[in-house]
């Protein structure tokens, strides 16, 4: 079966700033994290993806269509939801008035059969109770909610979330974390996140793009296997020679790379493998 994305050299500069290098990936159905650190090229990605932001040189396919032809990138548009990073909140309306409003843009001409499709999406996201509250009286946890509604207009078969899960506090990003697992069910999602958890909770797949290129493909296991053998606990700080390492909860430090005096052997986790894949000598949050 043909991928829902797939993307073969895909590059991107701005001035002389390569922001994507050559990227190749291909996404399936289920959800996919793209995970990477700030400035990696995810946003950017996901723009050229969602037919934002044309790519300099390389070749996409979204849902078997090619956003580099006019009448293809309207059909990508039509079937495609998408969650950018700052979606345009309107304080004045209404939830329903917001959703609404995105729907008409959204080519829902018949009002009765707009309405219904707006109160199912704002139900889908658990909004119902709330579509006469004001944009600017929800919680940043429900206008996350009701950005992701807007998203889910028409059901698209690719839904793409650029960074759904910033600024939620925990509760909140349990909740959005099982909204969006649930929506993986039938159709593909590719989110980006900086965070691990969100990744290690909810995605079946995972991108990991690091400078503007891919550097690891496989499931948040497959991530955590990168670090085996190479995670350490220890009572003591570890030496100087220690390039990665953090002090836990408990208060032992977690060491990568070699065996500090002392240390035992840990089970790695995904945030393991990635702070390794990244290689950057860091003392992480101590
Ligand atoms: P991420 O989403 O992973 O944080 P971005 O795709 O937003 O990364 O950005 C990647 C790099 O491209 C960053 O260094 C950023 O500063 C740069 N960049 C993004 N957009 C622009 C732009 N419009 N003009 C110049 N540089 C940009």
């Amino acid at each position: 079966m043909e991928p829902t994305i797939s993307v073969r050299a895909l590059s991107k500069q701005y001035g002389r700033a390569t922001v994507l290098d050559r990227v190749d990936t291909e996404i399936g159905p289920g959800v996919t994290g793209l995970l990477g650190p700030n400035g990696a090229g995810k946003t950017t990605l996901l723009r050229c993806l969602a037919t934002t932001l044309a790519p300099d040189s390389g070749r996409i396919r979204v849902l078997g269509l090619d956003p580099a032809t006019a009448a293809q990138r309207t059909e990508i548009r039509r079937r495609l939801g998408y969650l950018p990073q700052d979606p345009g909140h309107y304080p004045h309306f209404t939830a329903f008035e917001l959703v609404d409003y995105v729907a008409i843009l959204k080519e829902h001409t018949d009002r009765r059969a707009r309405h219904r499709e707006v109160r199912r999406v704002l139900a889908e996201v658990d909004l119902a109770d709330r579509s006469r509250t004001k944009v600017r009286k929800l919680s940043g946890g429900m206008r996350q909610r009701l950005a992701l509604a807007q998203a889910l207009l028409g059901e698209p078969e690719l839904l793409i979330l650029d960074e759904p899960t910033v600024g939620l506090d925990p509760e909140q990003r349990m909740r959005f974390r099982a909204l969006v697992s649930r929506l993986g069910e039938s159709r593909t999602v590719l989110l980006s996140t900086h965070q691990t958890e969100d990744v290690a909770a909810l995605c079946e797949r995972v991108v990991v793009v690091n400078r503007g290129r891919v550097v690891f493909e496989g499931t948040p296991r497959q991530i955590a296997e990168q670090a085996a053998g190479q995670v350490w606990l220890s009572e003591e700080a570890p030496g100087a020679a220690a390039r990665m390492f953090w002090r836990t909860a408990d208060g032992r430090y977690r060491t990568l790379g070699d065996p500090p005096r002392h240390a035992v052997p840990a089970d790695p986790t995904v945030e393991d493998g990635y702070l390794l894949l990244l290689g950057e000598p860091s003392e992480v949050a101590a």
